[in-house]
């Protein structure tokens, strides 16, 4: 696990959200300040805001594409939380210039890896800890829930790891023979995901139906210049916002999808579909309320049947109307 994520320690966790809280409640302690991107991963931010500031640690959300993060930082900023791309809305942050100006005040950076394992190397632009959801292309299978939490830094591997003992947490070598047993073909089996993800977003740009596809691996994408520096390749996971973003007629389309199945947990050769409101799970970026975004997940049935399957969605979009 270090050496794809091209750090020097890994410490295997029972989940990915596992990963990013474990560290978090590792480091911090009443009166620090934490900053996290408005991006973040759903429950990554209902535990910043219910646990973390029941511990009295203050919670501040960042811009989700920021550039800089000078103005917030404070000499009591203990950590600063990535997600790069954000979790459904795929916006990216600027990495490396975020954790040089967090370094200056002596905070540590996390990002949650999740999208980004086998296709980054984040301590090279300066993260200190890097997050990843084992659960989704690692295992493979959709089939199991694991997370790592990768260092490359010793003393804080020490840290961590004393920290996970005394809480008792650790995963069964069962499951972690079936991680194992998935990251043997990962590199395959994700290049073929981003491909068909690719293939998949291109034609949705251009489809009727479509008003924006957000997709950073996509050269039209609004972060693909940032996606380039930070990310060797995609994988199938995108989102969509549609011309129609009402609730009912999107259920419609969802409702009766075949090969796209409702589901969060991206990763197996499954095909999947979420709808989200952004605009009810951001503290700072501005999202139309009652707007909703469709996210895919590209498996790998044949891909002819996908695109038929979202055809026929986007037709009974139009019968709704
Ligand atoms: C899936 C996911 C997680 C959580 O992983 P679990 O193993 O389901 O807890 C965290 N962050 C991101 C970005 C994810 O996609």
């Amino acid at each position: 696990m270090a050496e794809i994520e091209g750090g020097v320690r890994s410490i295997a966790v029972p989940s990915g959200l596992a990963a990013v809280t474990h560290p978090l409640l590792a480091l911090c302690v009443t009166g620090d300040h934490v900053l996290i991107a408005d991006c973040a991963y759903g429950p990554t931010r209902s535990f910043a805001k219910e646990t973390l500031r029941k511990l009295g640690v203050e919670v501040e959300f960042f811009p989700s594409d920021a550039a800089s993060i000078k103005e917030r930082l404070r000499p009591g900023t203990r950590a600063v939380v990535l997600e790069s791309p954000g979790y459904y809305t795929m916006e990216m942050q600027e990495i490396g210039a975020i954790a040089a100006e967090a370094h200056a005040v002596g905070a540590l950076v996390l990002i949650d890896n999740s999208w980004g394992f086998g296709a980054s190397s984040m301590f090279a632009h300066g993260v200190d800890i890097c997050c990843t959801a084992l659960s989704k292309y690692a295992s493979g299978a959709g089939d199991l829930c694991m997370g790592s939490i990768t260092v490359a830094d010793e003393a804080l591997f020490r840290t961590l790891k004393t920290f996970l003992a005394n809480l008792g947490t650790g995963v069964s070598s069962d499951e972690a023979y079936l991680v194992m047993r998935g990251l043997s073909s990962m590199q395959v089996r994700v290049r073929e995901h981003a491909d068909r993800a690719l293939e998949l977003a291109r034609w949705l740009s251009v489809h009727p139906a479509v008003s924006r596809v957000l997709s950073p691996p996509l050269d039209t994408d609004r972060y693909h210049e940032r996606y380039t520096r930070f990310f060797r390749n995609g994988n199938g996971l995108l989102s969509v916002l549609l011309h129609e973003t009402g609730i009912e007629p999107l259920r419609a389309m969802i409702d009766g999808l075949e090969h796209f199945r409702i589901g969060a947990s991206w990763g197996s050769p499954h095909s999947l579909v979420s709808i989200t409101e952004p605009a009810a799970s951001r503290e700072i970026d501005q999202w139309e309320r009652g707007r909703y975004l469709v996210r895919l997940h590209v498996g790998l049935e044949p891909f002819e049947l996908l695109k038929e399957d979202l055809e026929r969605g986007f037709e009974r979009l139009t019968l709704k109307r």
